[in-house]
Order: C-alpha cells, then sequence, then structure tokens
C-alpha cells in the first residue's frame, strides 16, 4: 500500500533520495509523456524521469529490441567481443562531427565525465582542469569537483585538487550581469535587441583570460568542461559565441575541451543533435548518458582515435559498459528518434512552449526569465522582477506542488533551486504544452492569491 512504501523508505532507504513533495508521489507505470500513480491518476512528465526518458517511458519500440536482447544474451564482460556493441558504436559516432570516431562506454554521467578526465590528463600531461560556476558534471568523488554548485558537494578531503572554477556568463543572474552585453547594459532580457541574448559575455571572457595568467603553473591546462545549456543550474545559456571564444582559448593553451552533453544531446536542444553544434565549435571529448539509453543505464564518451590512443597499454575497466542489452537499447532508441522526427519535434513544440511561456510571463511578475532551446526550457521564478530575487524555497515548492496536484510534473534547478525544468519526452505534444500553460497560470493565480 502507499503508506507501507513510505514507510519503508523512511526505514530502509538512505534519506538522500529527492522527495520534496509534502504528499510524496508513488509511481507504479510509465506510458510516453505520461506517468500514472498508485491511484491510476495521470501526471504529464514534464522533466522526463531528469532528462532521462527521452523518446517516452515504455516506448514499444525499445521494449521491443529490450525483450528481444533479453532472450539472446544479456551480458559478456568485455573480455568477449559480441556483434550489438560494434553496431551500436558504429551508429552513435556517425552523429559526430569531425574526428569523433572513438567511443568508450560507460554507465552513467558521472563516470563518462571521470573517464574525460583521465583522458584529457594522460593526452595532454598537464593537471589542471576548469569547470563553470553553476554546472553539473557529476556526484563521484572525482565529478564533484568538477561540479560547481555547492548544494552537490560535500565537504571531501582533496576534491578541489587540480580544479578551478570561472564564473559562468549568465545573462540572467551571473554576478557581472548585464555588462555581459557588448552593445547596451541591459537591465533585463527583454530590453535587450541582441539576437540569443547578447552577443557576448566580454567580462567573464576577461576573467577565463586572467585565469589563465595567473592561476594555471605555466598557463597549462589539461580540459576545460562546459555544458552545453547549464542543466541542473537552472537552464543557464551562455551567450552565442562565448564557448567557442573559450575553447579556442583552451586549446592554445594546451588542453582539450570537453562538452558534456549529458542533458542537451539526442536532439533535445532541437536545432541540432548535439547542443556543442549550436556554439559553432568542435569539442575534442564529448560526454553523453541519461537520454542516450530512455533510462537504461547506459553513458559514453566520444573521442578522436588519436586522444583514445593516450589511455595507451593501461587497462580501463568497467564491467557493464556497452552490454548487449545496453546497445540493444541505445540503437532503438536512436532509431526511435530518427524515425518519429524527435529531434524536429523537440524544436517546434519547444518553439511553441517558449510563445506561451513568454505570454505568461507579460502576466506575471513572478516570472523573472523564460529561456531554453528546444524541449529543454527554464521558467525563473523571482520575488522582485527588477531585482531579479530568487523567488525563495517555500514559495516555489508550493507552485511545484500545486502543478504536481492538477497532473503536471516539472522539475525544479538553479543555484536557489528557483528555476522551474522542463525536459520532457521529446515526444511531447503542442496539446501537452497548452495544459502545462493552463496547469502553470492556475498554480500561480492560486500562489498569488
Ligand atoms: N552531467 C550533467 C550535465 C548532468 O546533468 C548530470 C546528472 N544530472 C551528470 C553529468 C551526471 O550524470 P549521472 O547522474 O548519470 O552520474
Amino acid at each position: 500500500s502507499y503508506e507501507r512504501i513510505l514507510e519503508t523508505r523512511r526505514t530502509h532507504l538512505t534519506p538522500n533520495l529527492l522527495a520534496h513533495f509534502k504528499k510524496p508521489l508513488v509511481i507504479h507505470a510509465g506510458h510516453m509523456q505520461w506517468l500514472f500513480d498508485h491511484e491510476g491518476r495521470r501526471y504529464l512528465d514534464m522533466f522526463g524521469g531528469i532528462v532521462t526518458v527521452s523518446v517516452g517511458h515504455c516506448h514499444p519500440k525499445v521494449n521491443e529490441a529490450l525483450s528481444e536482447q533479453s532472450s539472446k544474451l544479456w551480458h559478456t564482460t568485455n573480455i568477449y567481443m559480441h556483434p550489438k556493441i560494434h553496431e551500436y558504436a558504429e551508429r552513435l559516432v556517425a552523429k559526430f562531427p569531425g574526428n569523433l570516431k572513438s567511443v568508450c562506454f560507460v554507465n552513467s554521467g558521472s563516470e563518462a565525465n571521470d573517464m574525460a578526465m583521465l583522458l584529457a590528463r594522460m593526452h595532454t600531461g598537464n593537471q589542471d582542469i576548469l569547470s563553470f560556476r553553476n554546472a553539473y558534471h557529476g556526484m563521484s568523488p572525482y565529478t564533484m569537483g568538477l561540479t560547481a554548485h555547492s548544494t552537490w558537494r560535500f565537504p571531501l578531503p582533496g576534491v578541489n585538487n587540480g580544479l578551478i572554477h570561472v564564473m559562468n556568463p549568465d545573462p540572467y543572474q551571473g554576478i557581472w550581469g548585464g555588462s555581459a552585453c557588448r552593445d547596451s547594459p541591459v537591465q533585463t532580457k527583454r530590453e535587450c535587441q541582441c539576437q540569443d541574448y547578447c552577443q557576448a559575455g566580454d567580462a567573464y571572457y576577461t576573467q577565463l583570460e586572467e585565469t589563465f595568467k595567473f592561476s594555471l603553473p605555466r598557463g597549462k591546462v589539461a580540459a576545460m568542461f562546459a555544458e552545453s545549456i547549464q542543466g541542473v543550474g537552472g537552464t543557464v545559456q551562455f551567450p552565442k559565441g562565448y564557448l567557442k571564444r573559450a575553447a579556442a582559448l583552451v586549446k592554445s593553451n594546451g588542453g582539450l575541451f570537453v562538452a558534456d552533453e549529458v542533458q542537451t544531446g539526442f536532439g533535445r536542444t532541437g536545432e541540432h543533435f548535439w547542443g556543442f553544434e549550436s556554439h559553432d565549435y568542435l569539442p575534442d571529448i564529448v560526454t553523453m548518458a541519461k537520454g542516450i539509453g530512455n533510462g537504461f543505464p547506459l553513458a559514453a564518451v566520444v573521442t578522436t582515435p588519436e586522444i583514445a590512443a593516450s589511455l595507451g597499454e593501461a587497462l580501463h575497466f568497467n564491467t557493464y559498459g556497452g552490454s548487449p542489452l545496453a546497445s540493444a537499447v541505445g540503437l532503438a532508441v536512436l532509431d526511435v528518434i530518427e524515425e518519429d522526427g524527435l529531434q524536429r519535434n523537440s524544436l517546434d513544440v519547444g518553439t511553441y512552449f517558449l510563445k506561451g511561456l513568454a505570454e505568461l510571463q507579460q502576466r506575471f511578475e513572478i516570472i523573472g526569465d523564460v529561456r531554453g532551446k528546444g524541449l529543454m526550457i527554464g521558467v525563473e521564478l523571482v520575488s522582485d522582477h527588477v531585482k531579479r530575487t530568487p523567488l525563495s524555497s517555500p514559495h516555489v515548492l508550493d507552485i511545484w506542488e500545486t502543478c504536481k496536484d492538477l497532473g503536471v510534473l516539472f522539475g525544479r534547478g538553479g543555484l536557489h533551486g528557483n528555476v522551474l525544468s522542463c525536459r520532457p519526452p521529446l515526444c511531447l505534444t503542442n496539446d501537452n504544452i497548452d495544459f502545462s500553460l493552463d496547469v502553470l497560470s492556475t498554480a500561480l493565480i492560486k500562489h498569488i492569491n
């Protein structure tokens, strides 16, 4: 029963799980963009199991691939070869530009980023790695250091070894705020006439240059990590051109640039298959997880054969990576994205959503900012529109829970937890958007009154 599940959770599960609803939700089933609770109530899943259910819960084609492979072979470990991993590797690397043709399969985003850190250090012979304020790259002891968001960090010794955080050029809440705009010192995004927010984060770029001059031994670096849109950090989009300049600077100082596509990959941002493509630069290493497996534990690191070779003869091993089951699921996910035109759908439905949200923003001062691309959208809630003061947690939780009670599950993100995160399965429809907008406006009206 419902009560028994809650009791077991209290007594037998570690307390670190993220169940913030006053009345916790127990999910029993899922179908495409819908989830069903213990009483059979239906919810629109606007968070996709934290950006993971890319093509839809229990998608029939993925189910079929999984069950077909499960009756043949689940696991071998990588001592032996099996056909699926080769078929999958070939299909996956075909999705990349340039010479990004070598793939290593692992099981989670943290593991993929761990591997990328190792590769960069082995390849360059340098130690230091840069990441951005507000970044999330994982929770393994290694990647926790890259994650620059105090909520997600434990006071472990050595967590920052060889890691340096730089300011993220956040056009809305960045500490240098409107000064990121080269053309005019705008105070709000609405006043800014520049396309895609502002043209370049000059102050932030200068800080990056200074970091090379003053913090890095001989100006050398192993790598810089960047999400193409900061996800957990609250759907933060960097000004156009920034990552391209940053990547060039890193490369000219002997480092590699790592694109963390854990949230932004697999067509989520609509415009391109990978988020980095919207920033018009070519990373040296790309890490991916979540949407790659639609919920099956699967992740990968893709790089060039030259960089991959720097692991040399060292045995880098994990038991499950690229198992027959995982590879079969990964292949089916790629098939569905292509056959169902999900990247295009993400762009179309996401654009429709952004338009609806912009209209909502005109009606509600509490909506400070609306941003994102494709079906990766953030709605930043504020208590003061002009000062952009983040709405405090109890208020955000109240709105969030009302949306849940009305049948829509949003996520939450941002340094202050005040950004509603929308990352639904990519099969979402415009009707689903209309429903979400209705629910959100009802929840805001209820909260304000
Ligand atoms: N990178 C990004 C951008 C993420 O959002 C996450 C997970 N939220 C990770 C890495 C870590 O992935 P995992 O939880 O699978 O270790």
